[in-house]
């Protein structure tokens, strides 16, 4: 049986066409599904019986179990949830003034194995298929009863090493049938694999593409990142000018400030020689430190003056607030400590 919600809206028409049905059937089948919340194909009383029997024979509505539910301070609600082969995953509201956001995962672990980074703990077990992501979106507002205006693929997992299926839950939720989620309000955030850079700029999207850079020359990053010793800086930053060119969208560079590691001022005007005549911008994160690691974050006064150069030399950039961070909640944080037990 297959799941109904990893299904390509054309491709599911033309397969019910096929089988003697009607194209538009397609559209409506997942109008129940996204727009008015029904999960029994019982319960869509405009389908034929024959329909409503052919897709009982032939596909499942998939669940996520939410196994347990956090809020932090600000309003921040963590997610875990059991997918039906019992892996538990984690999913982040966030509330912006602007609308809420969902920070969702795309793999069981991580084999990017970045040293700063609490979800490349635990290796790769499997790549989440395009419905167990697009499901987190849609629990979260079920059971928010919120809608969902953004979403960031920043959860654990490095998109860019599921593309297909993070590409298949893109297209989903972006879809008018689906959960009409803009694509300029989807941002999916990469380590750093060059070649589906390229790919993802081919596409001609307007979806956002955020880059890991968190450092500003290749002995500071290889040592951060392993990856770099595949795809080096310049590679990543031809890559993203790429990006730019093609798609007229501004790109960002996601910068973790490190203290004693890469966030010295010498550090922001390296960065700032780098990025000059890039359209782009800059997000510096100070850093969450994680219990397993030596890592700590940049004092408040070594940030803010990281942040000023940067400014000084022209860079657009936010030194962001972290959110949830009182629950484990914040971005590129996730893990669940559930999982170690
Ligand atoms: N694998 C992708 C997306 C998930 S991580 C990537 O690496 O881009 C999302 C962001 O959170 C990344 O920029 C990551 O480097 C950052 N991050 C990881 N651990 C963090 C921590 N402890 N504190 C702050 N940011 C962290
Ligand atoms: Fe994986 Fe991203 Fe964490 Fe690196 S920072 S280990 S790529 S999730």
């Amino acid at each position: 049986m297959k799941s109904i919600i990893n299904e390509d809206l054309n491709e599911f028409a033309t397969k019910l066409e096929a089988d003697g049905f009607k194209k538009f059937n397609a559209r409506q089948i997942f109008e129940w599904i996204f727009k008015k919340r029904v999960y029994e194909f019982s319960q869509m009383s405009n389908l034929s019986k024959k329909l409503r029997e052919y897709l009982r024979e032939n596909y499942k509505i998939e669940d996520l179990k939410l196994n347990k539910h956090q809020v932090s301070r600000d309003k921040t609600e963590k997610f875990l949830f059991e997918l039906s082969d019992g892996n538990l995953i984690e999913t982040v509201l966030m509330r912006h003034e602007y609308g809420n956001s969902v920070c969702v995962t795309t793999q069981l672990g991580c084999n990017i194995g970045c040293t700063f980074c609490a979800s490349g703990l635990e290796k790769k077990k499997r790549n989440l298929e395009p419905f167990e992501i697009v499901l987190q979106v849609l629990k979260v507002s079920d059971i928010t009863k919120e809608r969902v205006s953004h979403v960031v693929v920043m959860g654990i997992g490095e998109p860019f090493d599921n593309y297909n299926n993070v590409m298949k839950f893109i297209d989903i939720i972006n879809s008018p049938y689906g959960l009409e989620i803009g694509a300029r309000h989807i941002t999916v955030s990469t380590s750093g694999i060059v070649p589906k850079i390229y790919e993802f700029a081919d596409r001609e999207t307007q979806i956002n593409l955020a880059i890991s850079l968190h450092a500003p020359n290749d002995r500071v990053r290889s040592q951060l990142m392993k990856i770099n010793d595949r795809y080096s800086i310049k590679e990543v930053i031809e890559a993203s000018k790429y990006y730019v060119e093609k798609t007229n969208r501004r790109i960002t560079f996601e910068y973790i400030l490190l203290e004693g590691i890469n966030d010295e001022v010498a550090h922001a005007n390296e960065l700032s020689n780098l990025l000059r005549g890039i359209n782009c911008y800059v997000n510096l994160i100070r850093y969450n430190a994680v219990n397993e690691f030596d890592y700590r974050g940049s004092r408040e006064v070594r940030a803010n003056a990281f942040f000023n150069h940067l400014k000084r030399r022209g860079i657009n950039t936010t030194l962001r607030k972290e959110k949830g961070s009182d629950i484990d909640a914040a971005c590129g944080q996730l893990r669940s400590k559930e999982m170690n037990k």
